[in-house]
């Protein structure tokens, strides 16, 4: 099993588990097969100084590497998600626990894993709320308002009521009466 371990200083087994995982200085990657450590290497963590996103940076890169485990003083949810969704195991140790203490107990299989992150789930969509809760009538149609040429005032152009130049298409004035109106009051 490789596991990777975000280090205090230098990396190595003598250095300490680092207080921080995405933003460590130098991540320790230790290779452990029957209980016994294998190999060991270091490298830079080049996600240090990234002014954002630093642990899926790091995930990335220790993907890269081969990494089945880490050991995480504390992970932010983003880390988390992408080290779980990478099918990685995370185990937690206090910071400041000397790397080779750590990787003794993983290999005796001392050490608690973190529990998982519930996957996130976008929240499901609500049925969306209408007003009024009954379904309405139809909205009758705004009547067209009648025009200067129908009215019975109006003849070539002008307006005879009000003895104004009117264009027969504009909409009528209040005085307006239709040519067929039945009815007449004056
Ligand atoms: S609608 Fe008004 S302005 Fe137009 S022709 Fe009739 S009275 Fe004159």
């Amino acid at each position: 099993m490789r596991i990777a371990i975000p280090s205090s200083k230098d990396g190595g087994l003598e250095d300490t588990i680092s207080a921080v995982f995405a933003r460590a200085p130098v991540f320790t990657i230790v290779d452990i097969e029957n209980k016994e450590i294998k190999n060991v290497k270091t490298i830079q963590n080049e996600a240090m100084n990234v002014p954002s996103g630093a642990g899926p940076m790091v995930v990335q890169m220790l993907i890269k590497e081969g990494v089945e485990a880490v050991i995480a003083p504390q992970l932010g949810p983003n880390a988390m998600a992408a080290l779980q969704a990478a099918g990685i195991k995370v185990y937690t140790f206090p910071p400041g626990t000397p790397i080779k203490e750590a990787i003794k107990k993983i290999s005796k299989g001392e050490a608690p894993q973190s529990p998982e992150v519930p996957p996130y789930y976008p929240p499901a969509p609500q049925p969306q709320a209408y007003y009024p809760p009954f379904p309405m009538p139809a909205r009758p149609p705004i009547p067209e308002p009648p025009r200067h040429k129908d009215c019975i005032h109006y003849k070539n152009g002008k307006c005879e009521f009000w003895n104004l130049t009117v264009h027969a298409d504009d909409p009528a004035c209040p005085f307006f009466i239709p040519k067929n109106a039945p009815w007449r009051w004056w």
